[in-house]
């Protein structure tokens, strides 16, 4: 399903309202205290709209490189997915080989500062079909476990010596473009309304929340509506390792794969807990990552076909739902799994985990055969070899498929952070512009943080250099990266 909001604003006859005075006068909402109209609240170079791995990394990067620097995040904490959704391991951040690290600067320092003060393990000491890794094999060498509570407190340290301000418990509520142009945004929070005045704007809220409101064309899904299901994380702990992990290996050689069905880590005992009436998810089976700290393990495996992050009353379904598919994996760990007779609920993720939302279309979209094939445009502002995982399964019209690249790396061009149509607008994470499986690739957080980096150094250079993103000199911006440690090959 293609959603270009101008297509509906042409419709709906208020294309020329958003042409001549923003997004705001387009929704029609009356101007409310502090609206765009009066003097803005909060007046900066670079907005970054979300502060999860893409958002915080593009604020430091903006911050670093001299911009003054505002995000906002509707959460109270940064890290998005990583601390509000537990999700983790960070994945691989090395070659298709394995043999080098790749995704580099601000994401090796957040891996470097973590594993300083005990909150992760570095990952050229981890490797897959082993715990860390959940026992899967492809893809999976070189993963990152860390304590998400570490990262919170780390990424506060981080933004504060970069100088920048971060703005929690504020929710983005509208665009404010002005001759075309990203100028800023009406947002929430507990003070009531507020409007920030910006230069430069980066979408980073995982949605594509700015860039869809600001007429950015964007697709939903895979282009029909249909989306990868989502997953409510969860921490567990006080089980006994060495009995889980010796029941695991013992039976690892049974893991295969029937009629587009994954059979995992305790299938041999979710086939008697679905016999006993006991277990009505949709795998058959319970994938479990070992963590950082005694006996901490992470849960993904739940599966929420169908949510729309898009949509309140969607992801409402589906934070009830994955509660409620936690609780049926937590009974059938204490009941049926060695080690977890005394198992203890660390925490559920304070929001659901989403995979896939908008797809927001810029200057180039990363094709899922240039992944594959390894294709490196020569403007690309960081490198990457995660596999395309595209999730489906049952009860789910998508079609599951796990991919390992063809080659030994694959390049993003800058020009996928470009968002078209709207100037000094870029985007990074999730919502990047790529083919909806090539964004499969992608998603997983050490390429959303490289995407970051990229973003937030390109919004600062470009307001050096007095000029859009979108005609930066993209030599400057990879010198740049380079200087600061990104991997370009
Ligand atoms: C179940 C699941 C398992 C996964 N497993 C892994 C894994 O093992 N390893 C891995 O590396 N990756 C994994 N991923 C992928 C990864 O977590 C995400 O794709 C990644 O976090 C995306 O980063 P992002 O910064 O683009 O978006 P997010 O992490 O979603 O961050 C977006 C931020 O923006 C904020 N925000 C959103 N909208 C607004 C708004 N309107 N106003 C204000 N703030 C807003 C949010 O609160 C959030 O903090 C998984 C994802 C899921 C869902």
């Amino acid at each position: 399903m293609k959603t270009d909001r101008r297509d509906f604003m042409k419709k709906a006859g208020l294309f020329a309202a958003a042409a001549c005075g923003g997004a705001v006068k387009v929704a029609g909402a009356p101007a409310a205290p502090g609206g765009s109209e009066g003097p803005a609240d909060y007046t900066t170079d670079v907005l970054v709209v979300g502060g999860g791995p893409a958002g915080v990394c593009a604020a430091i990067a903006a911050a670093r490189n001299g911009a003054k620097t505002l995000v906002i995040e509707k959460s109270g904490m940064l890290g998005g997915m990583a601390t509000q959704g537990l999700v983790g391991p960070f994945m691989t951040c090395y070659d298709k080989a394995g043999e080098k690290m790749i995704i580099r600067g601000l994401f090796e320092e957040i891996v470097e500062r973590l594993v300083a003060r005990g909150g992760a393990l570095h990952p050229k000491g981890v490797f897959g079909n082993g715990p860390y890794s959940a026992w899967i094999p492809k893809g999976h060498d070189h993963v990152t476990p860390f304590n998400p509570e570490e990262l919170k407190v780390l990424l506060d340290e981080m933004c504060a010596e970069a100088g920048v301000k971060v703005l929690f418990h504020t929710m983005f509520l509208e665009p404010v473009v002005k001759d075309n142009s990203a100028a800023g945004a009406r947002v929430f929070g507990k003070g009531g309304p507020k409007t920030v005045s910006a230069k430069i704007v980066i979408d980073a809220t995982g949605d594509g929340d700015y860039a869809y409101r600001a007429g950015v064309p964007c697709t939903l899904g895979d282009g029909n509506g249909r989306l990868m299901p989502a997953t409510m994380f969860f921490h567990v702990c006080n089980i006994d390792s060495k009995r889980l992990i010796a029941d695991i290996e013992a039976n690892k050689h049974t893991f295969h794969k029937k009629d587009g069905v994954s059979y995992r880590g305790f299938h041999w005992y979710v086939t008697k807990a679905i016999e006993a009436g006991e277990w009505d998810l949709p795998r058959r089976c319970l994938n479990m990552y070992r963590g950082v700290g005694p006996d901490v393990w992470l849960v993904n495996n739940g599966r929420i076909p169908g949510v729309d992050s898009t949509d309140s009353e969607s992801l409402s379904k589906a934070e009830v739902e994955g509660r409620r598919q936690t609780k049926v994996m937590m009974d059938f760990l204490r009941k049926y799994v060695p080690g977890c007779e005394n198992i203890v609920l660390m925490g559920t993720g304070s929001t659901v985990g989403i995979r896939e939302s908008r797809h927001v279309e810029g200057e180039a979209m990363l094709k899922v055969e240039d992944v594959m094939n390894g294709v490196v445009p020569e403007d690309s502002v960081f490198l990457a070899a995660n596999s395309v995982d595209v999730h489906g399964g049952k009860n789910n019209p998508m079609v599951s498929s796990y991919k390992t690249i063809n080659a030994n790396w694959y390049g993003v061009s800058y020009r996928c952070l470009v968002a078209k149509g709207v100037e000094n607008l870029l985007l990074a994470g999730r919502c990047l512009s790529g083919e909806p499986a090539a964004a499969g690739a992608v998603r997983v957080m050490p390429p959303c943080m490289a995407m970051g980096q990229a973003a937030g150094t390109a919004a600062a250079l470009a307001l050096k250099n007095g000029v859009t993103p979108r005609a930066l000199d993209t030599e400057k911006l990879l010198a740049r990266l380079r200087a600061q440690k990104a991997f370009l090959g």
